[in-house]
């Protein structure tokens, strides 16, 4: 118990890197989660993906299609961006970094949205940026130990100098979101968020989080922003995993 109370109110939390790749196995200099031959074979969202939603599709692309979901859906966010497709690989590391308290795993995921932020012309040239790590509430922070997407954010702002505002908090406990329809997701998170603090002098907003699945947190999130910071000009998100 009191080591979870610790880590709580702990800022910064004990990386050790395993001496191996998570992956792999192939041995490691204690710095690195996976080794470079992992790295570069990870399976990215590179083409034929949705442009709203970031879906990825098999086959040959040469213009990024809309699927059908966003033909008939509007959300509060521009667009939608995953890192990572969704292959049993990828999974284990975003599960391992969220459930297994792997916390090392934090940078080199952090890593793969910094890609998509540095080398993607729809994120890259976005003016005044901000990060914005969507937020857990304070329990489920607590039982986890840690913000799997303030962790990442934090990583991401070493990657690439975009800051990390904490503007988004949990003012409601909600039941987990995997076995909900995207209906009866966005009637779960109504007003589950509220703000704090200010975003003066930022243009642009990505929302980070580990897993875009039907996109009704990132909605949320967006429509509150939208809402409470009408100078905001773009509102984009970028995640680790399509799931
Ligand atoms: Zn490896
Ligand atoms: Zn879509």
């Amino acid at each position: 118990m009191l080591k979870m109370v610790k880590r709580f109110f702990s800022s910064t939390l004990d990386i050790v890197y395993p001496s191996k790749c998570f992956h792999c196995g192939a041995l490691l200099d204690g710095k690195h989660a996976i080794c470079d031959d992992c790295f570069d074979t990870t399976t990215r969202i590179t083409e034929g993906y949705c442009e709203v939603c970031g879906e990825d599709f098999e086959g040959e692309f040469t213009e990024n299609p809309l699927c059908p979901n966003c033909n008939n859906l509007t959300f509060s966010f521009q667009y939608a961006k995953s890192a990572l497709k969704n292959t049993a690989k990828n999974r284990q590391l975003v599960i391992s970094f969220k459930y297994g308290k792997q916390h090392y795993l934090a940078r080199v995921l952090a890593k793969f949205c910094s890609e998509v932020l540095l080398e993607d012309d729809r994120f890259s040239e976005l003016p005044a940026p901000a990060v914005v790590p969507v937020p857990l509430h304070w329990w489920r922070k607590f039982t986890r130990g840690f913000n799997q997407a303030d962790l990442i954010c934090r990583e991401i702002t070493h990657q690439t100098s975009i800051p990390t505002k904490r503007i988004l908090k949990r003012r409601r406990y909600t039941t987990t979101q995997t076995r909900l329809s995207r209906k009866e997701r966005l009637k779960n998170l109504k007003d589950a968020f509220c703000v704090r603090g200010d975003l003066e002098g930022f243009r642009s907003i990505i929302i980070i989080d580990d897993v875009f699945t039907t996109g009704s947190t990132s909605e949320e999130c967006a429509k509150l922003i939208r809402k409470e910071f009408p100078k905001v000009e773009n509102i984009v998100v970028v995640t680790v995993l399509r799931g």
